[in-house]
């Protein structure tokens, strides 16, 4: 029998972080809010392919890595050996977790579970089709439109040879390999190519552009491809295009357009990713879809139609989860209050977890620069901070710009061991007003010893010095 009601304030598409920011956020206020999935759990291409995944697996491959690197623990475990089976178990038990969590909120907050396939037939009428072949329709006042991205994949490979990979399908392999051809050096394929080469892979990385993650700090850029290079010793190919795919029983050739040719036992193609939006009637309703299937908005995450928001991946950059889970809160907000604080939509915080972390807040040298800011700079190495040499974690750095006469902070940019967590100490002081931030907070304040946090009093010091 069916008990669901059929109109609701809002209807939510899509459960990953951008469903779940604007759904908790409106049934909290008291709207009566549905959320549409089409996949047999919720928690969306985070929880499923993305985020959660990919951050279990690298979290176990460094802890393996770890230990083979340890003189201690790896002279009482010589022989430590792990299969893709045991890793792959550790992974479905983080994201059965956070699936049992996620069904707990919607529950909490009385938040209706569709499941199913959304689709628009009219501007405030959804059909949803299930895998059953059942249809539904459903009304709301507003939508907010969650439904995230998907691997980009060129007509041209061949994705149902198991051989050819991409971010979703590389969790499924039931072995590792030998040696492995990582073609995109984005943030997807900088991971991944690190955590296969802490598993021991032979990795090759072939990057379209002429660095590595260009839009970071170049000091940063080129500190992860030294590391990634001549200390990881993973192949970097920079500035290369592919021309073809060829794929064999005894592995898969990638050849470049320069006429270099890669061999390896499989391939992950991480080129980029494509909205999710193909299917839903949006056409129709006059919402335009880009050649990468994103949808545009404005600085509400309104569409072109008032009343049909979107959020996440599918509105194109950052394609992060953290920024997806805050734009869902802000258009939840906007849809209850008529306002958005579009400062907390700009300042999102970039972490990337390769081997060694990044993140980064702010501007890069080159910004500051180009925009004739004075600034200076201070450095604090991870190699002369107590913390680090007691861990073990030597390979780092944190790096503070800050404006010569207000002293406040620029930018943020961090690698190293648990840089992600270590640049939230510097964002809550960069986030102050005027003149609360400012670096002489971290040359003033005592600091717990040793710690890396510590990474700022030294960094401010070193900068201030040079003033
Ligand atoms: C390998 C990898 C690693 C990543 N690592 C990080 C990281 O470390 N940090 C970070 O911040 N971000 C990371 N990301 C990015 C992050 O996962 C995404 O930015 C985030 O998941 C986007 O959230 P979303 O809510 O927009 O969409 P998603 O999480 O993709 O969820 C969308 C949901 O909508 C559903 N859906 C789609 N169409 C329909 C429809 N028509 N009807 C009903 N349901 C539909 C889908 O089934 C899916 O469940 C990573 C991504 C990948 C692929």
């Amino acid at each position: 029998m069916d008990v669901l009601q059929n109109h609701f304030d809002v209807i939510v598409i899509g459960s990953g972080p951008g469903g779940e920011g604007s759904s908790i956020k409106l049934a909290k206020a008291g709207k009566s809010v549905a959320i549409v999935e089409n996949n047999a759990l919720v928690g969306g291409g985070c929880t499923h392919w993305g985020t959660i995944p990919s951050k279990t697996l690298i979290h176990v491959v460094n802890q393996f890595s770890e230990h083979k690197k340890s003189r201690l623990l790896s002279q009482i475990f010589p022989q430590a050996k792990v299969s893709c089976a045991e890793l792959m178990g550790v992974v479905h038990d983080v994201v059965i977790q956070q699936v049992r969590d996620r069904e707990g909120f919607y529950t909490r907050n009385n938040v209706e579970v569709i499941m199913g396939f959304a689709r628009f037939v009219d501007p405030h009428t959804l059909e949803v089709s299930d895998d059953q072949g059942n249809q539904r329709q459903f009304t709301a006042n507003y939508f907010v439109i969650a439904t995230g991205s998907h691997p980009y994949r060129p007509d041209d490979v061949d994705f149902d040879n198991q051989r050819v990979l991409d971010s979703d399908t590389i969790l499924q392999i039931q072995e590792l390999p030998a040696t492995l051809t990582v073609y995109g050096a984005g943030v997807i394929g900088c991971e991944y190519a690190s955590a296969f080469k802490n598993l021991g892979v032979k990795v090759n990385l072939v990057n379209t552009r002429e660095r590595l993650l260009e839009y970071l700090d170049e000091e940063i850029s080129n500190a992860l491809s030294y590391h990634m290079r001549d200390e990881q010793g993973i192949v970097i190919r920079q500035n290369e295009e592919y021309q073809r795919v060829e794929v064999n029983t005894d592995g898969v050739v990638l050849h470049l357009a320069t006429g270099k040719i890669i061999k390896s036992d499989l391939l992950l193609w991480a080129n980029g990713r494509t909205g999710n939006s193909a299917g839903m009637g949006l056409e129709a309703l006059g919402i335009a879809v880009d050649h990468r299937g994103n949808i545009a908005v404005n600085e509400s995450y309104q569409t072109v139609l008032p009343h049909i928001y979107a959020v996440g991946d599918i509105v194109g950059f950052p394609n992060l989860a953290s920024a997806a889970y805050d734009q869902g809160r802000f258009a939840g907000t906007h849809i209850v209050e008529g306002t958005c604080d579009e400062r907390l939509v700009r300042d999102i915080p970039t972490g990337i977890y390769t081997t060694p972390e990044i993140s980064c807040l702010g501007g890069t040298e080159r910004e500051l620069t180009d925009q004739r800011v004075p600034y200076e700079v201070g450095h604090s190495f991870f190699r002369n901070l107590a913390r680090g040499q007691i861990t073990g974690h030597k390979a780092g750095m944190l790096k503070l710009l800050f404006h010569r006469e207000t002293l406040e902070i620029l930018g943020i940019h961090c690698f190293g061991h648990n840089a992600a967590e270590i640049l939230h100490i510097g964002q809550a002081i960069m986030a102050q007003p005027a003149p609360n931030n400012t670096i002489k907070y971290f040359m003033n304040t005592t600091f717990n010893y040793p710690t890396m946090a510590e990474a700022y009093r030294v960094a401010a010091l070193n900068g201030y010095n040079r003033l």
